[in-house]
C-alpha cells in the first residue's frame, strides 16, 4: 500500500480547503470508507466537544463508539472498529510534524465531500459520497442572491 507523507502545514491546509467549520472537517476511514467528522464522534459519545474528540479525529473510526464491528463491504454510517493505534499498520497517510515524527492519519476528504457530509445528520445511514460530488452545502449562505 502506498503511504502518502505530507507535512503538518500541508495537512492543515487540506483541512482548511474543505471550507467547513472545524467540527465538520471530514476524514475517510481507510478500512470501511465511512466519512466522519468531529460532529459524528460527538454524536457517537466519543467526547463532549471538539477539543474532547480531536485526538480521535482522523485516527479512530467512529464505529468504535457506535458498537460497529469489523470493517464490512457496505457503508452504513456506523463505521467500524478500526483505529490507527492498533498493531496492523494500514494507513494511507502520514503527517510529519516539525519534530520529525510521523503520525498516521485518515485521509482528509475532498472539499465537496466535506460540504456534503456537513449537511447530513450525524451518524445517519448514508451513502458514500463520490469524489465528484458537486460542491453544495447547507452551511451558511451569507445572504448573497443565488
Ligand atoms: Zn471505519
Amino acid at each position: 500500500m502506498n503511504v502518502r507523507t505530507i507535512t503538518l502545514d500541508e495537512f492543515l491546509s487540506e483541512l482548511k480547503a474543505q471550507g467547513v467549520p472545524q467540527e465538520h472537517f471530514a476524514f475517510r476511514c481507510p478500512m470501511c470508507g465511512t466519512i466522519q467528522s468531529a460532529v459524528d464522534l460527538i454524536a457517537a459519545g466519543a467526547g463532549a466537544d471538539f477539543d474532547a474528540v480531536e485526538k480521535h479525529l482522523g485516527f479512530s473510526c467512529v464505529g468504535r463508539w457506535t458498537g460497529a464491528g469489523t470493517p464490512k463491504d457496505t457503508i452504513d454510517g456506523r463505521g467500524c472498529n478500526w483505529t490507527l493505534g492498533g498493531l496492523l499498520q494500514t494507513h494511507k497517510l502520514e503527517v510529519v510534524t516539525p519534530d520529525g515524527k510521523c503520525h498516521p492519519r485518515f485521509e482528509p476528504c475532498t472539499p465537496a465531500q466535506a460540504k456534503a457530509h456537513a449537511c447530513l445528520p450525524p451518524l445517519d445511514p448514508r451513502p458514500s459520497i463520490p469524489d465528484s460530488t458537486e460542491a453544495e452545502t447547507c452551511l451558511e449562505s451569507s445572504g448573497s442572491p443565488a
